[in-house]
């Protein structure tokens, strides 16, 4: 079996930018966005990220809000957060250099056993097993087992590292990648094309699909919410969420972050109300001019995009009610204003670029060929 990967690897091997190099912070770098994002999403945002943060060194000394800018659109913004964590720790504990020991890959902030098994395996050619979505398919499918539980996880990480037990373990732990990626498929595994079906158990059953066992995953949840697109000296206002929150630090309109059915959307008193108390701005807020879908951990969120014109004689100066309160994700009076020909790069979140497409779509803003969109435009998608 070990034969049989190498040379499939060795005869056409997905040609990918991290595959070009030996540097192991590259590496690293490419594995933890490659932890929720499909290898299409993530070869331009590497490719950008890698030319602005070279080294460990340079991410280890950036703002954290410019890297949150570099990986707008990949989503799960805590594996930026732990990403600069874990390079501040390379350069204070190890002068800059990735460490090559699994115990110590893993010790780093946001790096699990599977990223410090492509690590270390990958670039310091460690015996160490990489099982991520991909390969325990395939693991299971060899074995005809539903590939459930914490044991049979376990199971699958003896095999891999009996199987690791050769030389190029790196090499082998990315034929099983690209095994799982291109040939055995979650639908149709194209088993014809398989260099280990002579080995593999599911397919001598003669259905393979079958393996994994399907778990059914909880209904997502519906959710409202709403942004008020602000137009204010040739640009739209945005508002940062606070520390603490999910996506904390992220821009995106101001409005309602997010309400769960059955209570449903707040009216335009308790909308106006919120934005003021996020912006400092007294709002009248005016209909609906577009709505974008977006799911994220579990939560089908609906975001309509209202209008809304400063009005200094507005009397926006109530009180927040409290389930008002409790959606605002107030960072209290602050907000920024976000200018197709003149912002810098800001961490928006995947919502809040939607949001923009949607305004660009329409030229709510009359920006014309200047889209505010473009400003950091690229889809996000789970791997
Ligand atoms: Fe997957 Fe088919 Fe290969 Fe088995 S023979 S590992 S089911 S592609």
């Amino acid at each position: 079996m070990r034969r049989s990967l190498l040379r499939f690897y060795d005869r056409g091997h997905r040609d990918l930018p991290w595959r070009r190099t030996s540097d192991p912070y590259r590496i690293l770098v490419s594995e933890v966005m490659l932890q929720q994002t499909t290898v299409s999403t993530a070869i331009p945002y590497y490719q950008d990220f890698i030319t602005r943060f070279p080294d460990a060194a340079s991410l280890a000394a950036a703002r954290e809000e410019d890297v949150l800018a570099a990986w707008s659109g990949l989503g799960y913004y805590s594996r930026a957060r732990n990403l600069v964590r874990t390079c501040r720790e390379i350069v204070a504990t190890y002068g800059g250099e990735v460490p090559q020991r699994p115990d110590q890959l893993r010790a780093l902030p946001g790096v699990g056993p599977y990223t410090a098994g492509a690590v270390a395996s990958i670039a310091f050619s460690c015996p160490e097993p990489a099982l991520d979505g991909n390969v325990a398919r395939v693991l299971c499918r060899l074995a005809a087992t539903p590939g459930q539980g914490s044991a049979e996880r376990r199971r699958f990480d003896d095999t891999l590292r009996e199987l690791l037990r050769g030389r190029r373990p790196g090499d082998l732990n990315q034929a099983l990648m690209d095994l799982g990626a291109t040939v055995c498929t979650p639908r149709r595994p194209a088993c014809s094309r398989c260099p280990v079906r002579r080995h593999c158990a599911a397919r001598s059953e003669g259905a393979p699909e079958k393996y994994p066992a399907i778990v059914k995953r909880p209904r997502l949840r519906q959710v409202s919410a709403c942004g008020v697109l602000i137009r204010r000296k040739g640009g739209v206002v945005l508002v940062q969420r606070p520390e603490g929150v999910p996506l904390a630090g992220m821009w995106e309109l101001p409005g309602v972050s997010g309400l769960e059915e059955p209570s449903g959307p707040l009216d335009v008193g308790g909308i106006e109300r919120v934005v003021a108390a996020q912006t400092g701005l007294s709002v009248s807020v005016s209909g609906i001019l577009a709505s974008v879908r977006h799911t994220v951990m579990r939560k089908r969120i609906v975001l309509d995009i209202r209008g809304g014109m400063v009005d200094p004689g507005a009397r926006h100066s109530h009180p927040l009610r409290p389930r008002e309160r409790s959606t605002a994700l107030l960072l209290p009076r602050t907000h920024r204003i976000l200018r197709p020909d003149t912002t810098p790069a800001l961490p928006l979140s995947t919502a809040c670029r939607k949001s923009l497409a949607a305004v660009d779509r329409l030229d709510l803003c009359g920006t014309g060929r200047q889209r505010l969109s473009r400003l950091q435009s690229r889809p996000s998608t789970r791997r």
